[in-house]
């Protein structure tokens, strides 16, 4: 590989996908790279992400594709059950993409995957976050929490969807579209009863539950429920009371869920939020991943697109390593179809998923029988196509 940018210092700020995708590759392009994470050390938690499209050459390309694959969550496909668990339609698992991916991994065995395969010498600063940033003209100098300061030649923030810094960098720039749907994930024992596809169930009072098998003996389950209340703001034990008030007549497997949350320490609650912004970039700073983009699992590939953009990003920096602002013009325009591709949800669409009465839940399974019927599934298949392009991605300088 040709001998570029040896001398060039990147900080990445978060240590989940986009960020270790970001320190990889731009380590593989010759940065000397320092990842900073709030958290005290490496997160492993999180449920089902699945890596689709474009995002499958990205893992090639990282020789991970394999390894990611034999981590399987060994899920075989999906169905939709009533209240007795019964099943009333499953949706076609055909092909690397289907709602089922072929690559569907749980967050912490893609992240470790992509941690245990860094290239040598990126440094990591777990329990420190940023506190300031001076973006000059030659350098970006960023201040931590731990009272030290690392002066770099670009600053990648990669902190998820409530991202400090790129608030503090983008401040009114940022546009939150609040989807009015709450998402609880957490991990719970196996019963003999689960089995080894995504069982999804839907009942009224706009109320979802999901279970899902894992690789590791356990089960993923989901609550998520639209236009109720938001409980982020609550501490554990609140959030808990309150869904179960919420899910009190919910039925099927409910009560199981909430009695195996109250025991988890792997629970991650969520309010779906699409951070839109018309740039990603300013000075020496970039967004990467949900920091910029979040598209929520309604839209789904956040795990793609995060990863597809560490490649993207240092890709580009390689092909142009004296023009910095190019580069990043170029990486945002590279990424910018993908990202709002997944963004466009069919309005209406959390009412639709979400009934609140049985007249809308009868719509809703009459709906669902119709997609899944197998005239509907070229159409189906496209609904969980992301990270899709005809577009090869850029090549890394030869
Ligand atoms: C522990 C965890 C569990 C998750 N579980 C799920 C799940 O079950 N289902 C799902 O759909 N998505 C989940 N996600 C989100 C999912 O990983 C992302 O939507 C997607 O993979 C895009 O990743 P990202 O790297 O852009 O952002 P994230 O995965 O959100 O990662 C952001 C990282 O930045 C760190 N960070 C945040 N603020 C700062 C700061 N100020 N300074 C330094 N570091 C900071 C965070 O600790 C985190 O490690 C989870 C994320 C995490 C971190």
């Amino acid at each position: 590989m040709k001998q570029v940018m040896s001398s060039r210092r990147a900080v990445v700020s978060g240590a989940s996908i986009a960020g270790l995708s970001a320190a990889y590759w731009l380590a593989r392009t010759g940065w000397d790279v320092t990842v900073i994470e709030r958290a005290p050390a490496f997160r492993d938690g999180g449920q089902n992400v699945d890596v689709r499209g474009v995002a499958r050459d990205v893992l090639t390309r990282m020789d991970l594709f394999d390894a990611v694959k034999a981590q399987n969550t060994t899920e075989t496909g999906t169905v939709l059950v009533d209240a007795s668990g019964a099943v009333r339609a499953e949706l076609p698992s055909e092909g690397p993409d289907g709602p089922t991916a072929e690559l569907e991994v749980l967050r912490g065995d893609l992240a470790r995957t992509i941690l245990d395969h860094l290239p040598g010498g990126v440094v990591f600063r777990y329990g420190e976050q940023i506190e300031d940033v001076d973006d000059g003209a030659d350098d970006v100098t960023v201040t931590t929490s731990s009272g030290g300061s690392l002066r770099a030649d670009l600053l990648v923030v990669a902190e998820g969807v409530r991202s400090a810094t790129r608030d503090r960098i983008f401040g009114d720039a940022v546009e939150r579209r609040e989807l009015g749907i709450t998402m609880v994930f957490g991990t719970i024992p196996r019963t003999a009863s689960d089995d080894d596809r995504w069982r999804w169930y839907t009942t009224v009072g706009g109320r979802q539950i999901h279970l899902r098998p894992d690789n590791h003996g356990t089960t993923r389950a989901i609550l998520s429920y639209a236009r109720g209340e938001d409980l982020t703001g609550l501490d554990r034990a609140d959030a808990l009371t309150r869904l179960r008030e919420r899910y009190a007549d919910a039925g099927w497997e409910a009560e199981r869920v909430l009695d195996g949350f109250a025991e988890s320490d792997d629970v991650y609650l969520d309010r779906l939020t699409q951070i839109r912004m018309s740039t990603w970039h300013r000075g020496r700073v970039v967004l990467a991943g949900d920091a910029g983009w979040c598209v929520t699992p309604m839209g789904g590939g956040g795990a793609s697109l995060a990863l597809t953009s560490g490649y993207v990003l240092a890709a580009y920096l390689a092909v142009e390593p004296g023009d910095l602002p190019s580069a990043l013009t170029r990486y945002q325009e590279w990424m910018r179809p993908l990202v709002d591709d997944v963004q466009k949800l069919p309005p209406g669409i959390e009412h639709f998923a979400y009934p609140q009465t049985r007249l809308g839940l009868a719509a809703r399974e009459l709906f669902d029988t119709v997609l899944t019927s197998k005239l509907l599934a070229p159409l189906t298949a496209k609904l969980t196509q992301v990270a899709d392009t005809d577009r090869s991605l850029p090549d890394l300088p030869a």
